[in-house]
Formats: C-alpha cells, structure tokens, sequence
C-alpha cells in the first residue's frame, strides 16, 4: 500500500544520473520527506509520481498499481501537488484556484465554491479572502492557498515540494506547525520534498536524507536519525558534528521524546536509543 518506488532511474543525456537505482516504500496515512541538498533529485524522484517525469527504468506503484499504465491527467487529479511558489493562476480569483480540479472533474461552480469555503476555513484563511487575486496575498497565505488547492479533489495523495522554501523564517515556521495539526487529522500519504533538515524532522513520520543522484543516506524516523546516524555524512548534515540542531530529551508517560531548540517534538526514542 502507498507508493512504492522500485529500482527506479532517471538518466538524462550522458550526465550522470539524476536518480541511480532508487527504491523505497511511503506509507499510507504518514508524511515522508525526501530531504538533500539541491541537486540531489529530490524534485526528480516527487514528478515521478504524478507520472510529470517518466522513469528510464525501474516502476512507481500506488496501492501496487504500477502508474506506467495508467493515464497521467486522471492520476493527476487524485494526487494533489503543492510547489515552492504556489503555482496560482495569477489571472484567478482564489476561491477559483481553489476549485480548479473540481470544476475540472465536472463538480458544479456553486457547490465547488462551497467546497473551496470550507478548505479555507481548513488551512486557515479568512473567507473575506476568497475574491482577491493570489498578487494581493502574502506569500504564506498563498502557500495557504496552494495546500487548499491541492487537497480539493480530496486526494489520498499529497506531494510537496519545498512548499515552504520562500517564505521568511517565522511564517516557515508556523506553517509547519499548521501542517503537522492538520496532517493528524488529514492522514493523507504526504511526500515532502525540503533542503531544510529542521522542516524534515518538524514533519517526518519517515525522514529519507538523500546525497547526489537519488542515492539514500539513511531511512529512519527523525529520532531514528539523531539517536543512530548511520555515518559521517548523516551527522554532517543533521549538524550534529556542529551542535546546531541542538537536541534534548524530555521523560513522558509515552517514552522519551526528543525536543528541538524551540522544544518543539522532533521524534521519539526507541527503548535501548541514546542520543549521541
Ligand atoms: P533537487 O530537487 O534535489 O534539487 P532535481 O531532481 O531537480 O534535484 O535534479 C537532480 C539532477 O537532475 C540535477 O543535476 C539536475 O540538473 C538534473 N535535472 C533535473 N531535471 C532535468 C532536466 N529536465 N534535464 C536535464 N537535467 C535535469
Ligand atoms: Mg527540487
């Protein structure tokens, strides 16, 4: 169940590849993140999935469907797909971008726009908002506006691709806080692509940290990564050679957990985990 990557390559010309022999399984229900620096094929891997970049070899599976046979506009409208800046129909009202996939899927204008109403009141904008045009919104609200747009269709799946990336610090950060509160009622099988370690382990069920060309550092849940990093690379990039992601331990009735600087829950420790 979920989507399954197998074996999958993507070659371009006679660069190295983009992505070289990449498999993995994302559950159902629970946020993964594909996190490594730019050029590591994060983006590559995410367009595999709505099928918007065709593997050169190997398959992606949802629900152990192979998508390869599959037709890319109706498997694009059950997935919904949220990007770095927005991707709005600057020319459409908000309520619009919003009801874009409905509308395309043949719902009615008036009860697509009902359905628009309610998902912002889900993500947390103001109804009053609903006839502006995205230019006259702020950049956290259009990304607001995005994620609203994307879960229209009530998909199962979500993928994100650095949703957050360009918006300053403090709205970055209540953003996902607002996206792990609705994410546990949601419960939609969510693939979230960042640059950005402290966003992997704010949002991570599962954490997939990348190095060039698709190739997996390590698999694991964010506590899994800071309590066990599996080499030099990991620790580098979690920062914890330089004591940046500066991590403590609080005891709960539900076990150890592990706090980030702002003490914000960044995981779990398994019985038998030390931090390092
Ligand atoms: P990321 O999202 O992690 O920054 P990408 O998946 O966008 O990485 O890119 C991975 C590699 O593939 C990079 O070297 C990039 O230059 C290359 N690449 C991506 N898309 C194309 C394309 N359409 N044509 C040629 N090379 C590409
Ligand atoms: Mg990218």
């Amino acid at each position: 169940m979920g989507i399954e990557f197998e074996h999958v390559t993507k070659q371009y010309g006679e660069a190295p590849p983009a992505v070289g022999d990449f498999s993995l399984v994302v559950p159902t229900g629970q946020t993964t993140v594909l996190v490594g620096s730019s050029g590591s094929g994060k983006t590559t891997l995410l367009r595999m999935v709505n099928r918007m970049v065709t593997p050169s070899s190997g398959r992606v599976l949802i629900d152990d469907e192979d998508i390869a046979g599959q037709d890319p506009v109706k498997l694009r409208r059950r997935i919904g797909y949220v990007m770095q800046n927005s991707g709005l129909l600057p020319h459409r009202r908000v309520i619009d971008n919003i009801a874009t996939v409905p509308r395309l899927n043949g719902v009615a204008k008036k009860q697509a726009h009902e359905r628009a109403l309610e998902l912002m009141d889900l993500v947390g904008l103001d109804e009053n908002l609903a006839r502006r045009w995205p230019a006259q919104l702020s950049g956290g609200q259009q990304q607001r506006v995005g994620v609203a747009r994307a879960l229209a269709s009530n998909p199962n799946i979500l993928l994100m691709d650095e949703p957050f990336g360009a918006v300053d610090p403090l709205v970055r950060s209540e953003l996902q806080h607002w996206m792990g509160r609705i994410q546990a009622e949601l419960h939609k099988t969510i693939l979230f692509v960042t640059h950005d370690i402290a966003e992997a382990i704010a949002l991570g069920d599962q954490i997939v940290l990348l190095k060039n060309g698709g190739a997996i550092a390590q698999v694991g849940t964010p506590a899994d990564l800071v309590a066990n990093p599996a080499d030099d690379f990991v620790s580098s990039f979690l920062g914890l050679d330089r004591g940046e992601l500066d991590l403590h331990l609080q005891q709960t009735a539900h076990g150890t957990l592990v706090l980030d600087s702002r003490g914000r829950p960044a995981g779990r420790l398994a019985a038998g985990q030390e931090l390092p």
